[in-house]
Parts: C-alpha cells; structure tokens; sequence
C-alpha cells in the first residue's frame, strides 16, 4: 500500500461526521477532530498536521481506504487533509451506503 497520510486543519467544527464513518480513524476532542494513533504508524494521537504520518499499513480493511475521499468530501469545514489518495475529490457514497445515509448533524448525507 502506498503511503497515505490524513491530517486535520484548524477550523474543525465539531459536527462528528468523520468520527461517525471512520471511529478507527477519527475520534472527536475538545480542540477538535484528531487522528487515531492505533491507526497511524507513529502510535501518536492528534491532529496530524506537525507529524504527517502515515496510515498504518494494513491497519484499515481496503474499502475504509477507498472511502476516506468521500468522508474528507463531506467534512462541511474542509479541514481533513489527504495525502497518497489518486482518487481525492471522487465521492462515490456506494463504497460504504449503509453509513453514509446516516450524518449526524443533517440526517442524511449527501456531499456534492
Ligand atoms: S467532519 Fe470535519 S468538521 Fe466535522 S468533526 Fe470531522 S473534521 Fe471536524
């Protein structure tokens, strides 16, 4: 797998659409949205954006992956930050229709 990196930019709103498709990535923190450290190779919890490290290889089943553009898509303050992704801005809500009907803040989900 190549490497892939997330990161989370300042501006997150709290809305918990990340952390509601994607708990083994992203988990919700009072300064904002961070990056799981059981997922990322450095084992570190936060934010990403000093480190930028990378996804733990095999850490994440392939259709997580490839569903990771359509959830940094949906993000409605734009901060989640991709890197090693050649699909990026491609949402294709079939990758994953059972969570992606359901965004907490609106009901229904429905990125453009
Ligand atoms: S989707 Fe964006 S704004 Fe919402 S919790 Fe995640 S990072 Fe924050």
């Amino acid at each position: 797998m190549a490497k892939r990196r997330i990161w989370i930019e300042d501006g997150c709103i709290h809305c918990g659409w990340c952390q509601h498709l994607v708990p083994a990535v992203f988990v919700a923190a009072d300064d904002g949205t961070r990056i799981v450290g059981t997922a990322r190779q450095d084992g570190i919890t936060s934010n990403n954006r000093s480190e930028r490290s990378p996804l733990r290889a095999g850490r994440l089943p392939t259709d997580e992956i490839d569903f990771m553009p359509f959830v940094a898509d949906g993000c409605p303050a734009r901060v989640i930050h991709l890197d090693g992704w050649s699909g990026l801005g491609v949402a294709d809500p079939a990758l994953a229709p059972s969570r992606a009907n359901q965004h907490p803040s609106q009901g229904v989900a429905t990125p453009a």
